[in-house]
């Protein structure tokens, strides 16, 4: 029996999920100055670093917030580190393959990020602690157990699981970020499309000293082809600490079954290793598995990360690409809320995400594919990593080029350029929109707009070229990141240009004609 229901006070959005994308959703909420709050079922972050890489795009979204530092550090690979991957019977031998090579952590002409090696239970604590800092209201074992919605708000039920107490949170807006299972996508009622499962996997996670079968680099993925015991073992970014992940046969397997004698001696032939002790941190069963929702929300409630998109792990892009759905959703939802925009800007979140989730995780789905052995699609089309992380467009045309050219074309990532003091262009991005300009002409009717619009100006050179305008020209930035519209010469009456252009990128038909200034964030 749950206590009595009470009525918590409003607020702006409430996020369901406190994983990765919906810590990050936070974050980048905060850094928009909108208030939100994370309820999560479970009693912590991630135990099991699911995700364990995360790309220089992700990483730049990150960099924005005050999330920065921490995360370049905690996951930065030293420059020429050389890493081994395993194609073997156990990790002792028979070897089938062994090949090297040199972990690009980070190319400078494309991006001042690097690509970070961090495990999702690390990324996750360094998330929540940011978002914490910005004053984000995070509460572990509180559960959504339903939500109404209707032209006003959206009234959530959430179990405090702890007390066994429940509580009505009203909020504008509410973001199922709560995972592949995703009872808020359930309750709306939205179907999922792709090629489905792919098999189950059980994994563990265990500390053992591998180096009796250490090879002259360090091992970063073996595929182990023992007859009866066959699997991957992986490395993460803690020392001593890997992952081993076998298929399971759900239909007559669960995790209990997998014991710690089990493991144990599994470990000890899979390594080769005959008297390995394992320290084991437990076992999670997982599904390998392309589903996309065919809707990424309804009215007020908007999906996220796996609710909207689940992809298998190969390619590393499932987490990464939810972190960008809260970029794209975060400062959307902002800007309605502080009424800069109509509400008809957040359909976009669906129109510009769904086509690039799904071409991802058909990527993912292909790469699962050609791993295992199996017959490809006749229509298969296979794109560099960098077209995939870096390269996806929002708009007409495919989402995914083939291979990656920035070309600072409307709908595509603001290409990254060095400024004076080894600064980069993307440093000016993530709070508002940023009109890029080496023209005075374009400067002051850009500062002119500033005054009752949510832009900024900055006035700088040397970046047009990337962007394919000319010295006189300009170029409109979204707060993801994204180049929003470019002109590649100064045009007559440009406060008029610019302010037709913001007037539609933010949906403001209906708003009215009279603008207020900038409103105080909504807190
Ligand atoms: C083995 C494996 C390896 C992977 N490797 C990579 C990789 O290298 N790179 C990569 O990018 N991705 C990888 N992924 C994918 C990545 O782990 C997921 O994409 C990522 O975890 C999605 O984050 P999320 O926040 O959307 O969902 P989750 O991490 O699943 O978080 C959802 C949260 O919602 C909570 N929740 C659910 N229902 C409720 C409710 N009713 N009330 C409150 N809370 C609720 C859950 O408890 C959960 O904590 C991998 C996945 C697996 C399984």
């Amino acid at each position: 029996m749950h206590a009595p229901s009470s009525q918590v006070q409003p607020v702006p959005v409430l996020i369901v999920g406190g994983g990765l994308v919906g810590l990050s959703t936070a974050l980048f909420l905060a850094h928009q100055g909108v208030r939100s709050w994370v309820i999560e079922k479970h009693a912590g972050t991630s135990l099991h670093p699911r995700a364990r890489g995360f790309h220089a795009r992700t990483v730049e979204l990150l960099r924005s917030t005050c999330a920065r530092e921490e995360v370049e550090r905690a996951g930065s690979v030293p420059a020429g580190t050389v890493v081994g991957e395993l194609v073997a019977v156990t990790l002792a031998g028979p070897v089938h393959s062994w090949k090297t090579r040199t972990v690009s952590t980070q190319r400078t002409d494309v991006s001042p990020c690097p690509y970070v090696f961090l495990g999702q239970d690390r990324l996750e604590p360094i998330l929540l602690e940011a978002a914490r800092s910005q004053g984000v209201e995070v509460r572990f074992r509180h559960e959504l157990t339903g939500f109404t919605q209707d032209a006003q708000g959206v009234q959530a039920t959430v179990l405090d699981r702890e007390a066994g107490t429940v509580s009505t949170v009203h909020a504008a807006y509410l973001i199922g970020a709560d995972g592949v299972r995703s009872p808020v996508r359930e309750a709306l009622g939205i179907a999922l499309r792709g090629r489905g499962s792919f098999g189950h996997n059980i994994s563990t996670l265990f500390d053992a000293d591998l180096s009796p079968v250490q090879r002259e680099v360090p091992l970063a993925f073996a595929v182990l082809t023992h007859p009866e015991l066959g699997g991957v073992i992986a490395a993460t970014d803690v020392k001593d600490r890997w992952i081993h992940a076998t298929r399971i046969d759900v239909s007559r397997e669960k995790a209990e079954d997998f014991t710690e004698a089990r493991w144990t001696e599994r470990l000890r032939t899979v390594t080769g290793i005959a008297d390995l002790e394992p320290s084991l941190h437990g076992t999670f069963v997982w599904e390998a598995a392309e589903r996309v929702a065919e809707r990424f929300g309804s009215g007020r409630v908007f999906l996220a990360g796996d609710a909207a998109h689940q992809m298998p792990p190969t390619g590393g892009f499932g987490a990464n690409t939810g972190i960008h759905d809260a970029a794209n959703l975060a400062w959307k939802l902002a800007a309605v809320l502080n009424g800069h925009a109509g509400p008809a800007l957040l359909e976009t979140y669906d129109a510009e995400r769904r086509p690039v989730a799904a071409a991802t995780a058909n990527q993912a789905a292909l790469l699962a594919l050609r791993m295992a052995k199996q017959a490809l699609p006749a229509d298969a089309e296979f794109v560099d990593e960098d077209a995939v992380t870096l390269g996806y467009r929002y708009g007409d045309g495919p989402p995914l080029p083939k291979t990656f050219v920035p070309t600072g074309e409307p709908g595509t990532r603001a290409p990254h350029v060095w400024l004076e003091g080894r600064r980069s262009i993307l440093d000016l991005f993530g709070n508002g929109f940023v009109l890029l300009t080496g023209n005075e002409a374009w400067s002051d009717a850009g500062r002119r707009l500033a005054e009752r619009m949510p832009l900024r100006v900055h006035e700088v050179q040397g970046w047009q070229h990337a962007y394919g305008v000319g010295e006189g020209g300009a170029c409109l930035v979204r707060p993801d990141g994204m180049v929003a519209a470019r002109w590649s010469e100064p045009v007559r009456d440009a406060e008029q240009v610019l302010d037709a252009e913001l007037e539609t990128l933010l949906c403001r038909a209906g708003l009215g004609s009279v603008r207020t200034p900038p409103t105080e964030p909504v807190r």
